[in-house]
């Protein structure tokens, strides 16, 4: 080993919970050292998850988009798909965001490493750096953020038929018929994807839903929409054998009567979700604990059994959520930097970015009937909002959960075109412990899909402006 060096704080994995926490440390005046096996912080987010996946998605959303036009006399022609150009696009939104993010750290003195950490001890890590040599770090104290990886079906092998979300991002080509093995966000998401650009495009879903653990309400709206634009799906369904052919891929499926069926396909991509990534890390050096469950086990600080070694971010439990990894970051230096921080949030948001969008935050409707709440369930159907209207996209429900005694708001979902940006209004609600009232008395405006937030609150004391409803 040839060099050595110490840090006040070393963070491992530059990903959204990764570089805040540095970013933060920095700021408050720690000497932070940040590794990260990229040439830029960014971690899957900004490589291969969130922020190529909604690049591509608004692509999508403009062949849609000039598709429906025809409902208001407006035709275009079939879409010409430049796939290099499109692809050259996405690329360069990852570029510039993972280069300006490397220029902050930069701007804030940390030091950036690429390379690979591995702990020698619960003080000290090795680097294997990517410019080649090695370099043993020690700190006061380490921020674990070292993310996730997708699962994979043991018999379905990735190759160049059989994708995962990071090779699918890469679009190679719009394959004339793909299979989306997964229902969740993710497979979703992509599915949306590959369907606007043209391919034949079926989902399997081994539950009974899609998107299982949403509320049902808002998955059927999706549901309506897709049943309509993709070719196929198929739920309560499993995959039981994937065969690679010279020409494409055999799938054999298991339906909900037991009975197996086999279909082909140009491409298979498999989205069946993804796992904490703790290999290779030494953690068998450290006093580090997993859970059963394979993640990283911390404290409300997030603070592993190590009391040195933080965890944050996909490692660190569920949801794997960039908003939720970032905060935690925050959290964590916070609470090395002052000893009393804690991560307690009462909402995180999650959205799925599909056509309609879902979001959702709080408590939602299945979990306070779960825990047997005494709730009132406002709803707003956008069929009733002018905004949905003047789009020509009424497919959208607004729900408020709400005490019903206090009319506290304990949760907010909603299904609709471009219901991701209105989730952040929920989220203040929740965390500011606001009553429906709250919501119903502050104005909104006209005409916008903001509305329909007010208007399902307005039903709490009464009856909302736009939709009637018969009491009793
Ligand atoms: P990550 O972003 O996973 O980063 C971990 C980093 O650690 C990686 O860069 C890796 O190279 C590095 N690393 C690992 N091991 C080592 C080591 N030994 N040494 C050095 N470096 C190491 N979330 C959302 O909130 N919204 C979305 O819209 C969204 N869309 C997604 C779409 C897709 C297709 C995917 C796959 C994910 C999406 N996610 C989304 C999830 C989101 O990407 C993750 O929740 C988030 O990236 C987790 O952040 P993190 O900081 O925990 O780690």
């Amino acid at each position: 080993m040839e060099e050595t060096s110490a840090a006040h704080l070393l963070v491992i994995g530059a990903g959204p919970g990764g570089y805040a926490a540095a970013f933060l440390a920095a700021d408050l005046g720690l000497q932070v050292t940040l590794i990260d096996q990229e040439k830029n912080p960014g971690g899957v987010c900004l490589f291969r998850g969130c922020i190529p996946s909604k690049a591509l998605l608004h692509a999508a959303k403009i062949i849609t988009h000039a598709k429906d036009a025809k409902e208001l006399g407006i035709e275009f022609g079939s879409p010409k798909i430049d796939l290099d150009k499109v692809r050259g696009w996405k690329n360069s939104v990852v570029l510039k965001l993972t280069s300006g993010l490397g220029q902050l750290c930069t701007m804030r003195k940390i030091r950036f490493i690429q390379g690979k950490a591995e702990f020698l001890d619960p003080r000290a890590v090795k680097i294997e750096k990517a410019e080649g040599g090695s370099e043993r770090i020690s700190f006061d104290h380490a921020v674990l953020a070292t993310g996730s990886k997708p699962v994979s079906l043991p018999f379905a092998p990735l190759s160049k038929r059989i994708m995962d979300s990071t090779s699918a991002l890469d679009i190679e080509n719009i394959p004339q018929k793909l299979l989306v093995i997964g229902g969740g966000y993710i497979g979703l998401e992509l599915a949306t994807v590959y369907n606007a650009l043209g391919s034949k495009t079926s989902v399997v879903e081994l539950t009974p839903n899609l998107l299982p653990g949403i509320d049902s309400d808002l998955v059927d709206i999706l549901k309506k929409r897709l049943f309509r634009s993709f070719e196929n799906i198929l739920l309560n369904t499993k995959v039981v054998k994937v065969g690679e052919k010279a020409q494409g891929v055999s799938v054999t499926f298991e339906g909900p009567d037991k009975k197996s069926s086999t279909q082909d396909f140009e491409k298979v991509l498999v989205a069946v979700g993804r796992k904490p990534y703790c290999k290779d890390l030494g953690l068998e050096h450290t006093g580090v604990k997993i859970t059963q469950e394979g993640f990283v086990q911390v404290n409300e600080k997030r603070q592993s059994a190590d009391p040195g070694i933080y965890a944050i971010g996909d490692i660190a439990g569920q949801p794997m959520l960039a908003h939720k990894a970032s905060h935690e970051g925050m959290a964590a230096v916070r609470a090395i930097v002052s000893g009393k921080d804690g991560f307690y949030p009462k909402a995180i948001p999650a959205v799925v970015f599909t056509d309609p969008e879902i979001a959702w935050c709080g408590l939602t409707e299945k979990e306070a009937k779960e825990q047997g709440r005494d709730i009132k369930v406002l709803k707003f159907p956008w069929a009733a909002s002018g905004r949905a209207v003047t789009l020509n996209r009424i497919d959208g429900l607004t729900k408020v959960v709400a005490d019903s005694k206090s009319g506290r708001v304990l949760g907010v979902a909603m299904v609709g075109d471009g219901c991701a940006e209105l989730i952040s209004e929920g989220v203040l609600a929740v965390e500011m412990g606001s009553v429906a009232d709250d919501l119903a008395l502050s104005i909104h405006p006209h005409p916008t899909l903001s509305e329909t937030v007010m208007e399902a609150a307005e039903i709490f004391s009464g009856q909302s402006t736009h939709f009637y409803k018969p009491k009793g």
